[in-house]
């Protein structure tokens, strides 16, 4: 069943509304208001302090690098940062928080008013950034059979809060646009994005309304997203709820629901509070937070160039199609990895077609990073001057690749080392041709009546019998030669 299919209800055509908050754990090494480290995975509450497990009349002491990353995102999301920003006190109660609050922004977020565009189906749509602002994360609770436990080597670990505008229309859209995100703070260094590990998770608010009008209807949020897959699947889910609920002449209430990933729904959680039942007020152990005009200046020059400049400049100087400017350009290692490659002379549409085809490949074969192999951007030009002097076929040239990729051994090496030099000797050719047309009297019987496509069968064969070395050039001559 199609969206649009879907989106008919009762003769009125509705269509999706649709808000994205994304939070993103900082990469720093300490946590916000407190020394204690950020790593993951050490044993509960080895990572602790009285200012982050909530002892009373601690102090907290703000990262300087957190604010510098969260300004560097703000940055790269074309946002407005703030001179003068403030934290403030988001009360409430949960066994994972003893302090009974969160330390967050409310009123005056350090970004607003930015975008990022996506694309989706080649059709380029820019989304707004309502804002992004810091907070500390919560601990964790640990359920057990015999009771419940909290460790607190999260409590106080800095996170961002990016928040969308509700330009989202599509639950592929919103995957596009969590994705988009990813790779700009993958790129900027300021969040792993591990979405396993829970440092990229985004909750979704969802509501219809019919097509063309411009009020909202009444949402609901689906929280702790952590994965594409999940956001446009839940999503999916729930637009089509809501609009069985319209069907039948309800009405949405506004609530929490949580995405069950293995049945594949979401459930009711709570009723949505509302702000005012957190009683925000100014946070009065830390000043307000100012930040000069000199430091963003700083901090922009020190921008890398992002996955979308990137995407442009592959498609414009390289004549990349965009499909594979846009696959090259979304992880910052694969980028410098074809960036570096073409620095050393190889041509870029010969380096893009072997990254896209044959190592996208095998990395996804052997689940690696291409940080991770042995093959360097200097295997694959090398490789591809072979192709180019005639050393060897564009066939053998897989077999090459793949044992570089293995063994990060020369190219040279590799076909010196199993005798793939390509045949270029015609008679030898010549014997193979002969050979191949001999074994298919059918076939040749049937070319000479017309039947020219069987060039592609016979040079197949005469290939095969070659084991891949044989010039494909001088086979395609040869064979043109003996059956006309
Ligand atoms: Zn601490």
């Amino acid at each position: 069943m199609t969206m649009a299919e879907v989106m008919e209800c009762k003769g009125t055509r509705y269509e999706a509304v649709i808000g994205l908050e994304i939070h993103a754990q900082l990469l720093t090494d300490s946590k916000m208001f407190c020394s204690c480290s950020t790593r993951f995975g050490s044993e509960p509450n080895t990572q602790t302090c009285p200012v982050c497990i909530g002892m009373p009349g601690v102090l907290p002491v703000l990262n300087g690098r957190a604010v510098e990353f969260v300004v560097r995102t703000g940055l790269a999301m074309n946002c407005n940062i703030s001179p003068y920003s403030r934290f403030a006190r988001k009360n409430y109660f949960y066994p994972d928080l003893p302090k009974g609050y969160q330390i967050s922004q409310y009123e005056l977020p350090i970004c607003e008013h930015g975008h990022v565009d996506i694309v989706v189906d080649g059709t380029e749509r820019r989304i707004g950034i309502t804002r992004i602002h810091m907070e500390e994360d919560a601990g964790k609770n640990i359920h057990q059979k015999d009771g419940s436990l909290v460790d607190l080597n999260r409590a106080g670990v800095p996170l961002m809060e990016i928040v969308s505008e509700p330009d989202i229309r599509t639950p592929r859209e919103a995957a596009a646009f969590m994705k988009k995100l990813r790779a700009i703070l993958r790129y900027l260094g300021v969040c792993d994005g591990n979405m396993e590990q829970g440092s990229l998770r985004c909750d979704a608010n969802v509501s219809l309304r019919p097509e063309g009008s411009e009020g909202f209807g009444t949402k609901t949020e689906i929280k702790n997203i952590n994965s594409f897959r999940f956001v446009e699947k839940a999503l999916d889910y729930e637009i089509k709820r809501q609009l069985r609920v319209l069907e039948g002449g309800g009405t949405i209430t506004q609530e929490t629901r949580l995405w069950d990933s293995n049945a594949g729904i979401t459930q009711s959680m709570r009723s949505k509070e509302e702000a005012h039942d957190y009683r925000y007020f100014p946070e009065p152990d830390l000043v307000p937070l100012e930040v000069s005009d000199e430091w963003v200046e700083e901090i922009r020059a020190g921008l890398v160039e992002l996955p979308d400049e990137k995407r442009k400049r592959y498609a414009g100087e390289y004549g990349l199609p965009d499909y594979d400017a846009e696959m090259l350009a979304e992880e910052r290692q694969v980028a410098e990895w074809f960036e570096e490659a073409v620095r050393l002379g190889g041509k870029p549409k010969a380096v893009s077609n072997w990254m896209m085809t044959e190592l996208l490949r095998l990395l996804n074969d052997t689940g690696r990073d291409i940080s991770e192999t042995p093959l360097k951007p200097a295997h694959l030009v090398g490789m591809l001057r072979l192709i180019e002097d005639g050393t060897i076929s564009g066939t053998i040239a897989k077999t090459v690749f793949e044992e570089m990729f293995r063994s990060g051994k020369e190219p040279g090496v590799i076909v010196k080392e199993k005798g793939l030099v390509q045949i270029t000797d015609t008679s030898e050719i010549e014997k193979l041709v002969d050979e191949v047309l001999a074994a298919n009297p059918t076939e040749v019987e049937r070319y000479r009546n017309g039947e020219t496509k069987l060039q592609g069968f016979f040079v197949g064969q005469v290939m095969k019998a070659s084991r891949g070395k044989a010039n494909p050039k001088l086979v395609n001559e040869l064979l043109r030669k003996k059956l006309t």
